[in-house]
């Protein structure tokens, strides 16, 4: 596929999504006053300080109450949550910890000023050097946020391959090192001593459970339209004494297997794709699967929601409305059957069940660790918010409610908020 001039900025859907959420918000009461503060240091990000306490961004926004994009300035007060005051006892606690590099190696290299409208993936073009690497050799925890006058160090020679792994880690492995856009990667992670582990990917936390095996897993979404490139995935482990070790592995997206479609809607459903209509009930959904609890409340292979899986519409298709520039993608998988009962794939609660103006009657379910699934255009609902559902129960009947040019059930998985390939969990047993 050709890569729009968009692309950069869909990448950061998710974490913008996740911002504008939070700005929503009231702001916030008091803080807690066992919370520790720390003083912004020049060249701090906020990811190099969520990183280094092993907290997550958006738990730093809400509790500062910081605007939209995040932005923080040196010398300024930030009062990260739950990260207790360190107890004034002998040997009394040393400096507050720095963030830990990304990588530390010499590397022969030129230097490269960021120009206005330049980007990570244009940069690296230019030079014709691998993203990862540039990421890696400038320490760039969110590389989506270049600023122009920035200076770059540009890599001369092969990529700088990770150093094998030290304690804490004992073994790192993925469920893929080459990975198609659309799909759901799994990160496991074995451990020589006991710490805590944490990380991100592309502005998505990494939540890591206990696996059977004595690993720890988490997943991690690649989004459809994630440009083909090297992407870091870094992992942190926080020991019991507070010291932090961080670990960059590199993963290689592909450009998916996917089609391309031009959808013509004729006026009065045209109309129906009004911005702030399609913003509003998108706002709705984003505050439901942005939330992100604990544990899994799924278990081996998803089933497939309808009682004849006829797809009539894979994932990942990639598609504009009556020819226009914008370049979107198929969300989720449709299928036919009219009338038919829809069951739940797999176990979980419900937190939406009712009528939307686009989507129709719409159900989503929560699977624990920020996984979602919506099934949309429902002629009836089944199901009520608050239900918890089992595989194979039914939750509503196919239908042609919302914008839809003929009744179909429209299936969409959600991780960290953005859209996987559903049919990937009915194939594979995640993690
Ligand atoms: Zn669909």
């Amino acid at each position: 596929m050709s890569h729009c001039k968009r692309c950069p900025v869909l990448i950061t859907g998710f974490l913008l999504a996740l911002l504008l959420a939070i700005a929503g918000r009231p702001v916030l009461a008091q803080t807690p006053a066992n919370s520790m503060v720390v003083t912004v240091q020049p060249g701090d990000t906020l990811m190099n300080i969520a990183l280094a306490y092993n907290l997550r961004l958006a738990d730093i926004i809400l509790a500062n109450n910081l605007p939209a994009n995040g932005m923080i300035f040196a010398g300024q007060q930030l009062v990260l949550p739950g990260v207790a005051l360190p107890t004034p006892t002998p040997p009394p606690p040393t400096a507050t910890p720095t963030p830990a590099p990304l990588l530390n190696m010499p590397v022969a290299e030129s230097a490269h000023v960021v120009q206005p409208g330049e980007t990570i993936y244009s940069i690296a073009a230019s030079y014709g050097v691998p993203m990862g690497s540039l990421v890696l050799v400038n320490n760039l925890p969110n590389p989506d946020r270049l600023e122009a006058g920035q200076s770059l160090r540009i890599p001369v020679g092969a990529i700088p391959t990770p150093a094998p792994p030290e304690p804490p880690f004992a073994a790192v492995e993925f469920s893929e090192r080459e990975i198609f856009q659309g799909r759901t990667l799994v990160v496991k992670v074995w451990l020589s001593e006991p710490a805590t582990l944490g990380g991100w990917f592309e502005g998505q936390p990494l939540i890591f459970n206990e696996g059977a095996a004595g690993e720890k897993w988490a997943i991690t979404a690649i989004h459809a339209l994630l440009p083909p490139n090297d992407y870091p995935v870094v992992i942190t482990a926080t020991r019991p004494d507070g010291q932090i070790s961080t670990r960059v592995e590199i993963i290689t997206v592909i450009d998916g297997p996917y089609g391309f479609e031009d959808i013509q809607l004729d006026n009065s459903r045209a109309a129906l794709l009004d911005a702030d209509l399609l913003a509003a009930e998108r706002e709705k959904l984003v505050a439901l699967w942005s939330q992100v609890s604990s544990t899994p409340r799924w278990g081996g292979p998803f089933w497939y929601p309808a009682a004849n899986p006829e797809v009539t519409s894979y994932y990942g298709t990639r598609r504009t409305y009556n020819s226009s520039e914008e370049l979107s993608f198929h969300a989720g998988v449709d299928f036919s059957g009219a009338g038919t009962p829809i069951y739940a794939p797999a176990a979980g609660v419900v937190v939406l069940a009712e009528p939307l103006t686009v989507r129709g009657n719409a159900v989503l379910i929560d699977h624990g660790l920020g996984l979602y699934s919506g099934y949309w255009h429902q002629s009836q609902l089944a199901v009520q918010v608050g239900q918890t559902v089992r595989p194979g129960d039914i939750i509503g009947y196919v239908g042609g409610t919302g914008l839809v040019t003929g009744p179909h059930l429209h299936w969409e998985l959600r991780l960290n908020g953005i859209a996987v390939n559903p049919l990937q969990w009915v194939r594979e047993s995640i993690p």
